[in-house]
């Protein structure tokens, strides 16, 4: 979208030890040069190595962000960890309502959105993600689906700079398979003009990055469709060298 800065988002998901902290530092490194002050990048590592993986982004473009939060700001919930937690390692950014959360711990939209918020009161970037099934998507459902998701995830002070929309179709994570540029430019369509009729100007500047199964060699053509403003990376974000190479397809 003109005007929007396209953000490049790798989600490491439970995957990274301390040993993959050099494939963060050769991103770091990656992401120094010109095409930093046009793209935005970020990778979520594990919560693990959210903060030393900040501690060696000090000099570099590059963000780190988390995976989830909880919505409450700390209690007693083991094992989860709060948003101001995220912000207190340096993090920037939190991935709220992924499929594979909304599947393994039966997160539903209300939740999404009660996550969101917590993001937002402790200064993180929500990245709300969103998309339909294979069974949604073969009876027609798509855009109902959208609809309703972005509807219900996304609370009404979101705007473009405390939230990033990302979709993905679910049937497209982690299996090789994209939909058509035409399909995603109809799905990223109908979820701009769903974005600006809810939040008006905001709506418009939101980004809307497209995920699932974004790889080097399809990363330009899928980059280039109308109201895509960027990319989440699950797979391809491990190697520092498929990140930047998608990174480079700006
Ligand atoms: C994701 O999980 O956010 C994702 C898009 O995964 P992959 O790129 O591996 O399909």
């Amino acid at each position: 979208t003109p005007d929007i800065r396209p953000l490049v988002a790798g989600n490491w998901k439970m995957n990274g030890t301390r040993a993959s902290l050099d494939q963060i530092k050769a991103i770091a490194e990656g992401v120094k040069g010109e095409l930093a002050a046009k793209v935005e990048t970020l990778i979520c590592p594990p919560a693990t190595l959210l903060y030393v993986a900040t501690a060696l982004c000090d000099d570099s473009p590059l963000q780190i962000g988390a995976q989830d939060c909880h919505p409450k700001q700390s209690g007693a919930h083991t094992g989860d960890i709060s948003a101001e937690m995220i912000a207190d390692c340096f993090g920037t950014h939190v991935i709220v309502g992924h499929s594979e959360r909304r599947t393994d711990h039966a997160e539903n939209d209300a939740l999404v959105r009660a996550k969101t918020e917590a993001a937002h009161a402790a200064d993180l970037v929500a990245i709300v993600c969103i998309g339909e099934t294979e069974e949604e998507r073969k009876s027609g459902k798509t855009l109902d689906v959208l609809k309703r998701q972005l509807a219900e995830s996304l609370p009404d002070a979101a705007g473009a700079a405390n939230t990033v929309i990302a979709y993905e179709p679910v049937w497209a994570i982690g299996t090789g398979l994209t939909p058509t540029a035409a399909d995603v430019e109809d799905a990223h369509a109908f979820m701009r003009r769903e974005l600006a009729a809810r939040f008006g100007s905001e709506g418009d500047k939101m980004r809307i990055l497209y995920g699932g199964s974004v790889k080097p060699s399809n990363a330009k053509e899928l980059m280039a469709v109308a109201n895509v403003d960027g990319a989440l990376i699950g797979g391809a974000s491990l190697k520092a060298e498929d990140f930047l190479a998608i990174y480079r397809a700006y």
